[in-house]
């Protein structure tokens, strides 16, 4: 290849360069063909290639592909905002658009804030999250997240929003056991309050199903409920990230129904475009928005580029595709069906500590030892050596791996189009079994085994 001027994530990494996709499958100019078992970054919801959504972006560029948002409002935009309120429920009543999910939840931060000001608080403008989490690369986002790994670098500049332990059982922060934890994770909340004071707090905001950072770390059934009754008794708003979780991942359309809490902001992303466009939106409850419809009338936010017409029709034309072919109905069967067969793993390999997660977002918690839950040393790139290894046998890995954060180990994830068929996620285990395989020859010694 000639020399490239695109910065890799790693600046001069060669990268194979892809030729097409179709349904569950890549094909790069090389011919190979990859399963993509993450939908890039669980974000090809609906799988590559499919022309209904092709179509609808087409003719809404034959007619207009962008107007600004302060000049024009759009049909797709204003339809895609509809849809999204009737799948999620009518105390909803706003839809902001914004092109990344990090710019998602940094609105809904500033949504938060505004609210408060607007009923007179100038004081509530502090963020609770939790460690081990992933809410976006921009500042306030990267200040919400906690995941050593990415905010290292810029600490300086951040907000030290991340003080609560996260629901992680596997590995649980306080070395309790669940249901006699008593959710001590949850209740944590209450103290953090306490200590920094519910009149400094705006919100909290957490991934119903923990991503990046933890590799589908689930907690348990009655942990948000908790969550939400402490929020609720302190008058702190609760921001649901469902930038990885939304739009039909889990079975549901948001993550938390899982859970039957309503939150005050729900922030959206990847698969709500499924990778047609960069899409992204902030809803926001109608009490939320009251407030600022009767004070200073306008959210101190925004993009040149949101709600544009062309990503906001592949938007609307992803979530017909999900509607007329019942995609999210099918997400709870198929997602059961390929995280037993995870399961089943266990008896076979070693490394494999941990299976979890809802739908088809499930992780795989990597480990040198199942019984003792030793982690590899960091030295060993556990993650990026199991990635590496699939990537080679033609399955996609997505990596969670927040660095020193003193509990996590490796872990990815397995979450393919949801598009994807009880053949195809045969075809995806005969890869990942090819995957483990050589994993495990190649970094497990004698003393690993157990
Ligand atoms: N929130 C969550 C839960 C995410 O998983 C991500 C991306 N991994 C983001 C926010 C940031 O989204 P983006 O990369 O589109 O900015």
């Amino acid at each position: 290849m000639n020399k490239s001027y695109v910065i890799k994530p790693i600046v001069d990494e060669e990268l194979p360069m892809i030729s097409h996709g179709s349904g569950i499958y890549l094909y790069d100019v090389t011919g190979k063909e990859y399963i993509d078992g993450c939908s890039g970054a669980v974000t090809a919801n609906i799988g590559h290639g499919i022309q209904e959504v092709l179509n609808k972006i087409n003719e809404q560029g034959k007619r207009v592909s962008f107007v600004y948002r302060s000049q024009f409002t759009n049909e797709a935009a204003e339809q895609l905002a509809k849809k999204l309120i009737d799948s999620i429920g009518s105390e909803f009543d706003g839809v902001f658009f914004v092109n990344s999910g990090s710019e998602a939840t940094e609105t809904a931060l500033k949504i938060a804030i505004q609210y408060w000001q607007e009923k007179g608080n100038f004081k509530k403008t502090r963020v609770i999250s939790r460690w081990l989490s992933y809410h976006g690369i921009t500042n306030g986002a990267l200040s919400m997240s906690g995941h050593p790994l990415r905010r290292d670098r810029f600490t300086e500049l951040l907000q030290d929003y991340p003080t609560l332990n996260p629901p992680y059982c596997y590995r649980c922060p306080f070395q309790l056991n669940y249901p006699e934890c008593q959710l001590q994770c949850a209740n944590e909340l209450e103290l953090m309050i306490e200590r920094i004071g519910a009149d400094h707090i705006a919100a909290f905001i957490a991934e119903p199903i923990i991503g990046a950072a933890g590799g589908a770390v689930t907690p348990p059934k009655d942990y948000y409920g908790k969550i939400a009754e402490i929020c609720k008794k302190y008058d702190i708003l609760f921001i649901a990230d469902e930038v990885m979780t939304g739009c039909g991942r889990t079975g549901k359309m948001l993550g938390i129904e899982h859970w039957g809490v309503v939150p005050d902001i729900v922030a959206l992303g990847k698969g709500l475009s499924a990778g047609y466009s960069p899409l992204a939106a902030t809803i926001v409850h109608k009490r939320i928005l009251e407030p600022i419809r009767s004070g200073s009338k306008s959210i101190m936010s925004g993009h040149t580029l949101s709600a544009n017409p062309a990503s906001t029709a592949a938007g609307l034309a992803v979530l017909e595709f999900l509607e007329s072919n019942k995609v999210i109905e099918a997400v709870g069967d198929k997602g059961e069906y390929l995280i037993n067969q995870l399961k089943s793993f266990q008896g076979k390999y070693h490394t494999i500590g941990d299976v979890r997660g809802l739908g088809l977002l499930i992780g795989l918690e990597i480990v040198l030892n199942r019984i003792t839950k030793q982690p590899f040393p960091r030295s060993q790139q556990a993650t990026f050596e199991l990635i590496r290894i699939a990537k080679e046998k033609g399955l996609l890995l997505y990596p969670s791996q927040a660095g020193n954060d003193g509990i996590h180990g490796d872990a990815v994830i397995v979450a393919p189009p949801l598009t994807i068929t009880k053949e195809e996620i045969d075809e995806l285990i005969l890869r990942l079994e090819q995957t483990m395989d050589e994993f495990e020859a190649q970094m497990l010694d004698e003393r690993g085994r157990e």
